[in-house]
């Protein structure tokens, strides 16, 4: 391959961030999430970002609707995670996690321990949400080799999920919505059954569950695990569902001797309402607790990738157990202090317990304010649940035309596919959060019947 300098369009490198930015350089040379390299949508300039306000590089403001996919919890440049982490950076950035430990990460493990159900013992420290995922499935293969049933192998999930980008996340998502048909027999067949059907508030009928009763009935000496998001399908179609659905599956789990992954990698650390939205989900007044608990986004505030995979101590033995006697999994940043100390932050301001009264004033507003929506020719749903509130169109919207329109009005909204929602950080103000449901509702009586680009992208 010839790696001349000749065709490159940058002149200089410099890291300047004072510099211009240099759209045209992005534009021919770097990939953005779900883009085309050749037909690739516009991009805007953020510059530094504060609470809720991200700032373009024309001095324009926006007010943030996605906390950066849905990490962003407390907003931009809070100073307690900005102290941490420079206090952090300056003492040790990374070292390997290989025969090393340290603080952060004990620090950080500690508290998780305690905050998530009491079964939930041992932590893996893992790159990224798909990370994690890779993990937790690895964790419940390896289990049951442990226990003298390496033939439980398969994976059994919902439709409408959303686990990730890598292979073994992929094979769990939407096989319709996800990307199974466009990498075919490369990615491993698993075994789905439909989606949780009753809303998080209508009424729930035990024979929804009937069709995963059946599936582990037949397949249980050949399935692992089940793995699920708790009470939000969130890139799959942003739908809530009954959290009875969550306690059903649990015991239909315990009956079957299959392993439950909860992914509350979009929900965890307050969104729903709860800490973590299995907490929704009770029998006699017991959460459900998963065998395998994958956490990421929102663990370190949005400031820096870090994401975990727990589990519990049955689980974490049956892995001992197994022929290999460790755990397979060890990536280069494993740990990475610099992220932990982050997470260890942004946990701490959770602690205070501010983002309970911040998410049910978000909540109660939005369902005031978003309610007219229903009411609008091309909208099919208007939901809330804690600090989300998503309004479904009857048709896929064209997200590049929608975003410029967003960003007209003054603040940042991403949708996709048919959805247009909104996740803010839980500090954005009553004023903030009125000016993104008027842009939602603006833009959203714009669109006309059937007007889309023919492109489906999640990002
Ligand atoms: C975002 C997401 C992931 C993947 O996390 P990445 O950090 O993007 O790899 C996995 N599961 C759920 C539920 C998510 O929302």
């Amino acid at each position: 391959m010839n790696t001349e300098n000749s065709n490159k369009t940058f002149s200089e490198s410099s890291t300047d961030n004072d510099l211009a930015i240099d759209f045209e350089f992005d534009k021919q040379h770097i990939w953005h999430p779900y883009t085309s390299m050749t037909n690739a949508l516009p991009a805007f300039g953020v510059t530094s970002a504060k609470e809720s306000l991200l700032t373009l590089d024309d001095g324009r403001q926006l007010v943030d609707g996605t906390s950066s996919w849905w990490a962003c919890v407390h907003g931009y440049s809070h100073p307690q995670i900005v102290d941490a982490m420079h206090g952090q950076l300056s003492k040790l950035s990374h070292v390997m996690f290989g025969g090393i430990t340290h603080s952060p990460a004990i620090e950080l493990s500690k508290k998780l321990v305690a905050m998530t159900s009491a079964n939930l013992t041992k932590v893996f420290l893992a790159d990224s949400g798909s990370i994690a995922v890779e993990v937790a499935l690895k964790m419940a293969l390896q289990y049951w080799q442990g226990r003298e049933q390496p033939q439980k192998q398969r994976i059994l999930t919902v439709k409408c999920g959303y686990h990730g980008d890598t292979f073994a996340a992929m094979s769990v998502c939407d096989p319709e919505g996800g990307m199974h048909t466009m990498f075919g027999d490369s990615v491993t067949q698993h075994e789905f059954v439909s989606a949780p059907q009753a809303t998080f508030d209508a009424k729930f009928d035990q024979s929804e569950l009937d069709e995963m009763r059946a599936k582990l009935e037949v397949q249980h000496s050949e399935i692992a695990a089940v793995i699920i998001e708790p009470i939000l399908q969130g890139a799959g179609g942003m739908r809530f569902y009954h959290p009875d659905y969550l306690v059903g599956l649990r015991q239909l789990c315990d009956e079957f001797n299959v392993l439950l992954i909860l992914d509350e990698i979009a929900t965890g650390f307050g969104r729903t309402g709860k800490m973590f939205a299995y907490e929704h989900a009770t029998h006699n007044g017991q959460a459900v607790e998963a065998d395998i608990l994958c956490l990421g986004k929102a663990l370190t505030g949005g400031y820096i990738s870090l994401a975990v995979t727990m589990c519990s101590d049955e689980v974490a033995q049956g892995i001992s157990d197994s022929p290999a006697g460790v755990f397979m999994h060890g990536p280069t940043f494993m740990g990475n202090p610099l992220a932990c100390s982050a997470a260890c932050a942004s946990l701490d301001i959770l602690a205070t317990n501010e983002w309970q009264g911040q998410i049910s004033r978000i909540e109660t507003q939005l369902r005031s304010e978003l309610e007219e929506a229903k009411a609008l020719p091309e909208v099919k749903d208007v939901r809330v649940l804690g600090g989300i509130g998503v309004i479904e169109m009857n048709s896929v919207v064209n997200t590049a035309e929608l975003q410029q329109k967003f960003v007209d009005l003054g603040v940042w909204i991403r949708p996709f596919a048919n959805l247009i929602y909104i996740m803010p950080p839980y500090v954005i103000t009553a004023e903030q959060l009125t000016k993104l449901t008027s842009a939602m509702k603006h833009v959203t009586s714009t669109i006309l019947p059937y007007q889309h680009s023919g492109f489906i992208s999640n990002g």
